[in-house]
């Protein structure tokens, strides 16, 4: 009985279960099957036995799939897995089966058994979850998400490849107004309608995205340059400036995209796609309905001025900036009447670091006008306790012109003076750069003017000639002293056009009645040069290179003026002996360099003073001359044929040595000092 009650309690398992159930023989014949499995695959009980159970096969599953599957089966006795098989009335259902193998007490098979659940609806649910997390709802392309799993695919198959990959940014034109105007409907519609437009414009294996609002982001594989890029983009932006009909009513947007390329732009995906909307940015600033490629340089120096910058700024912070002094003096007395205020910045780690190596990156930013604020204090800081000291000293400082320009730069300026009151303002001297105050001549005129007229200080125009220097500018502009470059004066013993510029600006100074000052006066020729031509107020190395400000005290008692520049400013000269003054200055000027070039070895010669004899010095002199008829024209003839012999042996030297034969070339050298000195006399010959 007990057997009995167990047959019938499996029978009822077997006909009421809701799992479907199948029962094949050895051979893989269906023997039977439950109502389960009849009301899941819709056909009759009747209709199955006898076949195999691959009968309803949908053909998702391939044949090794079946193999495996047969083979795991043999091995293991029982399997499991999904499957997609076809319903009796066509529709594809997916099952979860369980297949056993039911052996008899010899081992051999006698039944397989297969156990398995409908999970189409719950598999749907999932796909559903995942177009969901993967997909836009509203375009169908897929998302963020997606988009950035793609985006690791593409770059790995670049690397691969070793093919290019553009990274697009596209931002629709004028979306918002259709947005505001039409309402949200319209402007999805017209969202749908750009999505289906670029993916039509693309190939099957670039991937596009809707990044959200009107920004697209794509991906095109295996560019093989810009210009390939270029084609493509603009399919796109023709295809979407394309007039859109919605809902009867005609819409027009455009599109700007920024592009950048992969591995130029060698970057992580996050930085990609944000160079990509930067160069966006810049399609869109540039006039929108454009595309633009990524500039990584631009970027890297944005980047390292950024870097730069927060690090001055926490240099100022931490008091690591300091003034040095470089002192002006007056040739023609000897005497120190100022200083030049000149910012350093003491790095921890890098040592003393010039101005010229940090101050561009402040160029234009509040951490200029922050230290220009603190280069004003500090220099009068000093200047208080040098008074205090008994030292009297103009301080010059330097200005920048955007921190001229800043709105509180007078009361800023005239704080400053009040806190340090016991100085005297006509002893403050800001130095601007003349071609800073090209900008905005009207504005910076104006500044000038209130600073000297309300608060005294007086006014440089620095870096003098490298500007305009027009006569009209200069009559604009009010400031009291003219600073020549030391561009001009480096070279003025060698260049001619150099001279003529100085001469030129000291003309200009003494028209204007402003007072000049040389800077880079590095020798002793350069100050009898300067004296000469009448500047004699000087800066530069040949004086003293600056200083920080507890050395300057020592200096100034150890200073010795230059007796030959007081004595040579002291000679009464008439305008013959002047223009033979210089003839003699720049005549023994190049003598002495080419002798020295002559004397060195060829390694350590690094260039050669004007050898053409036309375009050099002295050349010019004679043929000015010439002209002016100032001197008698037999002492010129005779002075211009030695002076010819002279360059001529000059010149034959010149050649042995750069051809090698150094030994002959110094071997002439007592025949070039004759030729020099019959030069010499011929000169002095001129004013007798
Ligand atoms: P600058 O105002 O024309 O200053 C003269 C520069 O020439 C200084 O360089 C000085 O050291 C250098 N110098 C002076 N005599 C000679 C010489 O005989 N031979 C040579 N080869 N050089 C000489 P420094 O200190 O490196 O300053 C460079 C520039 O940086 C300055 O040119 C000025 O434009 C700017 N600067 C310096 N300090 C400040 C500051 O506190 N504020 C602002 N805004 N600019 C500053
Ligand atoms: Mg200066
Ligand atoms: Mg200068």
């Amino acid at each position: 009985k007990k057997i009995e009650e167990k047959l019938m309690l499996s029978a009822r398992v077997f006909s009421d279960t809701y799992e479907g159930i199948l029962i094949t023989d050895a051979n893989n014949i269906i023997i039977d099957v439950n109502p389960a499995y009849c009301d899941i695959t819709g056909y009759g009980r009747e209709e199955v036995i006898g076949k195999k159970p691959e009968f309803i096969s949908s053909g998702r599953q391939s044949k090794e799939f079946y193999d495996e599957m047969w083979h795991e089966l043999q091995q293991h006795g029982h399997w499991q897995g999904e499957l997609r098989h076809r319903k009796k009335d066509g529709e594809l259902y997916v099952e979860f089966l369980t297949l056993s193998k039911l052996l008899d007490d010899h081992g051999q098979v006698i039944n397989y058994i297969g156990v398995f659940t409908d999970i189409t609806d719950r598999k749907q649910q999932q796909e559903k979850l995942s177009l969901m997390a993967h997909y836009d709802l509203l375009t169908g392309l897929p998302n963020r998400a997606l988009f950035t799993d793609r985006f690791h695919q593409a770059i790995a198959h670049s690397k691969r490849a070793k093919s290019q990959l553009a990274v697009c940014f596209l931002d629709l034109d004028n979306f918002k107004p259709v947005n505001d105007n039409y309402g949200h409907e319209v402007g999805d519609q017209l969202l749908i309608e750009v999505a289906a437009r670029i993916k039509a414009a693309l190939r099957e294996e670039d991937t596009v995205s809707r990044q959200g609002g009107d920004e697209f982001a794509f991906l095109l594989n295996d560019i093989e340059s810009y210009e390939h890029c270029k084609h493509t983009l603009e399919r796109i932006h023709i295809s979407l400036a394309a007039p859109y009909v919605i809902e009867g009513y005609v819409h027009n947007v455009s599109a700007s995209t920024g592009v950048t390329l992969f591995p130029a732009d060698n970057s992580d995906i996050d930085t990609l796609l944000r160079h990509a909307d930067q160069a966006m940015y810049q399609s869109k600033q540039a006039g929108r309905n454009r595309y633009q490629l990524f500039n990584t340089q631009d970027d890297k120096d944005v980047v390292n001025k950024h870097h730069r910058l927060a690090e001055i700024k926490h240099g100022l912070i931490n008091n690591q900036f300091v003034l040095y002094y470089q002192p002006k003096v007056n040739m023609a007395t000897g005497e120190i009447f100022g200083v030049e205020a000149l910012i350093r910045w003491r790095h921890p780690d890098n040592g003393l670091i010039p101005p010229l190596s940090f101050l561009p990156f402040i160029d234009g930013t509040d951490v200029e006008i922050m230290i220009g604020n603190w280069v004003i204090n500090q220099a009068l800081r000093q200047l208080e306790e040098w008074n205090q000291q008994g030292i009297e000293l103009e301080m010059s400082v330097n200005i920048a012109s955007h921190h001229l320009r800043s709105e509180p730069f007078f009361s800023q300026l005239s704080e400053a003076l009040l806190a340090h009151s016991a100085v005297n303002a006509h002893y403050l001297q800001l130095e601007i750069l003349e071609s800073s105050a090209l900008g905005d001549l009207d504005a910076i005129s104006k500044i000038i003017k209130t600073i000297q007229n309300k608060l005294g200080v007086n006014v440089a125009l620095d870096d003098f000639g490298t500007g305009y220097s027009s006569l009209t500018h200069l009559r604009n502009l009010s400031a009291n002293t003219l600073k020549i470059d030391q561009s001009f004066v480096r070279d003025i013993l060698e260049d001619p056009s150099d001279y003529a510029i100085i001469e030129g600006v000291i003309g200009l100074a003494n028209a204007f009645n402003r007072k000049v000052i040389a800077e880079g006066v590095e020798s002793h020729e350069h100050g009898l040069m300067l004296i000469m031509m009448g500047c004699d107020q000087a800066q530069g190395y040949g004086i003293a290179k600056p200083m920080p400000a507890n050395e300057l005290a020592d200096w100034l008692s150890n200073y010795q003026p230059n007796q030959e520049w007081i004595h040579f400013s002291k000679q009464q000269r008439s305008v013959k002996e002047n223009k033979v003054k210089l003839f003699q200055l720049v005549a023994r000027y190049w003598m002495s360099r080419f002798l020295g070039n002559i004397n060195a070895s060829a390694d350590s010669v690094k260039d050669w003073p004007l050898m053409s004899g036309k375009n050099d010095h002295c050349g010019k002199w004679l043929r000015r001359e010439q002209q002016e008829l100032l001197f008698s024209p037999e002492g010129l003839a005779r002075l211009h044929k030695v002076y010819e012999e002279f360059h001529q042996t000059a010149q034959r030297l010149y050649l042995r040595y750069q051809a090698g034969d150094i030994e002959e070339a110094r071997a002439g050298l007592a025949e070039f000092q004759m030729t020099f000195d019959k030069v010499f006399q011929n000169s002095k010959m001129l004013i007798i």
